[in-house]
């Protein structure tokens, strides 16, 4: 299998060329066409298995398929950490440098003023922390009502610190229609209890 089997736009296939995979990791195998066919996703994998560019790319192609319809933020990616969201960033990045979707970070701990103003550009795909998410959307920065799909990575991590709370707060800014992904390392009890509360008839990958 190679990624041209996807039907990626040639701007993505391009990316990945420059990154010289030469074929899809399992989980990208996986969870790319169930992502493109616009299910919810619950899928197992661990750091290191290629797992960002298994949401990051059906996702580009997502936004690179249809009309822009608003200015405002039509993916979003949560993250427990600010070390993931830059990593995340870097790769959304690296996979749509040949496209015009524009990408923006959010995470806490520094000042919100350089966030606002790339907000106010008109970003494409947010990736966020919780606490700064709900923030920029409770001081009016930023809002959640065009988004198509959202992804909790590293959903395990994010009830392990504690973000429930925000998860849940931030879901009341959710348009009901949309797509949901959660990436997680392990299945516990907790994330099947969560993801029986975010996710519609979701396809289970596990690799
Ligand atoms: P992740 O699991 O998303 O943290 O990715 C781990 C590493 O695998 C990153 O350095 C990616 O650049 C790399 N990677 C992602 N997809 C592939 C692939 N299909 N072939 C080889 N390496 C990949």
């Amino acid at each position: 299998m190679t990624f041209s089997s996807f039907s990626l736009d040639p701007a993505l296939l391009k990316a990945i060329a420059e990154s010289a995979y030469n074929e899809p990791t399992e989980i990208q195998k996986q969870s790319i066409p169930l992502i493109l066919a616009n299910h919810d996703v619950m899928a197992r994998a661990q750091t290191g298995t290629g797992k960002t560019a298994a949401f990051a790319l059906p996702i580009l192609q997502q936004l690179l398929s249809e009309k822009p319809i608003s200015t405002n933020i039509r993916a979003l990616v949560l993250t427990p950490t600010r070390e993931l969201a830059q990593q995340v960033y870097k790769s959304f990045k690296h996979y749509g440098q040949f496209t015009c979707v524009n990408i923006g970070i959010a995470y806490g701990g520094v000042s919100t003023k350089k966030q606002i103003l790339e907000i106010k550009t008109g970003l494409d795909i947010l990736v966020a922390t919780p606490g700064r998410l709900l923030d920029l959307i409770r001081s009016e920065h930023l809002s959640l009502e065009q988004i198509n799909t959202v992804v909790f990575d590293e959903a395990d991590r994010m009830l392990d610190m504690g973000f429930k709370e925000e998860i849940d707060q931030i879901r009341k800014y959710l348009p009901v229609e949309k797509q949901t992904l959660l990436f997680s390392a392990t299945f516990a009890d907790d994330i099947y209890k969560m993801s029986k509360s975010i996710l519609v008839n979701p396809k289970v990958v596990e690799i």
